[in-house]
């Protein structure tokens, strides 16, 4: 397998390959907000959850779709960059009403630097609804969903309150997959009681989805979330960076190389990451990731059973 500079399917590799160019995201937030919040599931949230819906990064809620992205495209001039993927990414992307749903995913998909949407939602907000209208805008442009997973263990699915099953996830997938949607699945290292064996299962499970792509993001302890009184508390710890890279290469190894790998990290936000503080810097562990994987001498699914 070739993947030009890098061991694994990259994200920018894809996308050169797919846009035969550079494409960089811009972050938006409609003003969602999630059943896991409102009450209709829960009202604390994901335990990891910060105030912004893991949208941290996300556009400003208080102008248009349209401004958002120029404001996100005015920030990357420097990289000359002409097309961006328009990233749903504050809370629960498909949890609204329909109408309002069809007016910002077309006001997004009628930028004409958008070259494609990506949607962060869950598995349980795709109904038969919002699935059609899916279906209709990616006649148009690419649409992806992406889905936060985050491992596929119950009892740790009930400590960080998902909220969801995983045959919820299961038919999630199968549902979009057979309308020609595809799928992006967000899995969390490093969660408490998770040990690398744990980790690896999630990996060797989504192995077997029809899934197109994967993100694989270090546990991040932010602050005013109820993890965050977790961790003080003593009752777990954050994985160091010598063990957060072992996890995520022995990942890669495990992945099926037909998944393009979105993200090998992530960065939570500086001014409300508690722990681990390693990772706000990003180039840095990014680099000692990539060492490990040449020193191991590892590529995606190299490990593979
Ligand atoms: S589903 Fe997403 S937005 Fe909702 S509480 Fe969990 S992480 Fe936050």
């Amino acid at each position: 397998m070739h993947w030009g500079d890098k061991p694994y399917y990259s994200f920018s590799y894809y996308l050169k390959q797919t846009f035969g160019e550079k494409i960089h995201k811009v972050s938006i937030n409609a003003g969602m907000t999630c059943p896991n919040r409102d009450g209709t599931i829960g009202r604390g949230g994901c335990i990891f959850c910060s105030a912004g819906g893991s949208g941290d990064f996300a556009g400003n809620v208080k102008t248009s779709i349209t401004e958002q992205i120029n404001e996100g495209i005015a920030g990357t001039t420097k990289f000359n960059v002409n097309k961006y993927i328009a990233y749903f990414q504050a809370f629960t992307n498909t949890y609204a009403p329909i109408e309002y749903l069809r007016k910002i995913y077309e006001e997004a998909i009628a930028h004409e630097k958008v070259a494609v949407i990506s949607i962060a939602t869950r598995p349980d907000c795709l109904s038969e609804e919002v699935i059609d209208l899916l279906v209709k805008l990616n006649e148009k442009k690419p649409v992806w969903i992406e889905l936060g997973l985050q491992t596929i263990h119950e009892d740790t699915a009930n400590y960080i309150r998902r909220g969801y099953q995983l045959s919820c996830f299961e038919q999630a997938v199968k549902k979009l997959r057979q309308r020609g949607i595809s799928v992006i699945v967000h899995v969390i290292l490093g969660l408490p009681g998770e040990d690398k064996k744990r980790m690896l299962e999630t990996v060797t499970y989504l192995n077997h989805m029809d899934i197109q792509g994967i993100k694989l993001q270090l546990l991040h302890v932010l602050k005013y979330t109820d993890m965050a009184k977790d961790y003080e508390a003593g009752k777990f710890k954050v994985l160091s960076l010598e063990e957060y890279t072992d996890c995520v290469v022995s990942c890669i190894a495990n992945l099926d190389p037909s998944i393009v790998i979105h993200r090998i990290t992530g960065d939570g936000p500086k001014d409300i990451l508690i722990a681990p503080l390693w990772s706000s810097r990003k180039m840095f562990v990014m680099n000692t990731i990539h060492h490990e994987l040449k020193v191991r001498n590892i590529w995606q699914g190299c490990e593979l059973k």
